[in-house]
């Protein structure tokens, strides 16, 4: 098993677990953006987040809410970041779908999912939707 985060899942390699649920783990970040970055893993591996089963997915978003008001709470934190780098284009290093839960301040420097993006658009609104709605018939 070559893959980091399953071998935390499966206790083969040391993490600060917060929360074990069937289908489910959460750990501390190893180099944390901020105190209480959390991560949120699926025990099954899948590299990403479209590929999950359903029940995988339930389970995921659960727990994510589940842990959101918690971690926000034991570090003081005013709110939470949470996102997924979903794919190696993203920034997604470790192909285990992750949910990352990052607590935030006022003042803290970070900045919206908004700044990630310097906003090269080039298509219509109308366009684009009409694209999606055809891939979800
Ligand atoms: P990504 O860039 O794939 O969305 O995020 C992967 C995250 O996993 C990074 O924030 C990185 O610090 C964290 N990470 C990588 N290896 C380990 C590890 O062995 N243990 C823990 N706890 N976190 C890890
Ligand atoms: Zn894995």
């Amino acid at each position: 098993m070559s893959c980091i985060f399953c071998r935390i899942v499966a206790g083969e390699v040391p993490a600060e677990v917060v929360a074990r649920e069937p289908e489910v783990v959460a750990f501390l970040d190893v180099q944390p953006l901020a105190d209480g970055h959390v991560l949120v893993v699926p025990r099954a591996h899948v590299a990403q987040l479209e590929d999950l089963e359903p029940a995988a997915a339930d389970a995921l978003f659960r727990a994510v809410v589940h842990l959101a008001g918690p971690v926000r709470e034991a570090l003081g934190a005013a709110g939470t970041t949470i996102g997924v780098n979903n794919g190696e284009a993203t920034g997604q290093t470790v192909p285990h779908v992750h949910v990352h839960i990052v607590p935030r301040w006022p003042g803290d420097g970070a900045g919206s999912i908004h700044t990630i993006f310097p906003r090269r658009t080039k298509r219509t609104l109308p366009d684009v939707g009409a694209a999606i709605r055809a891939r979800l018939e």
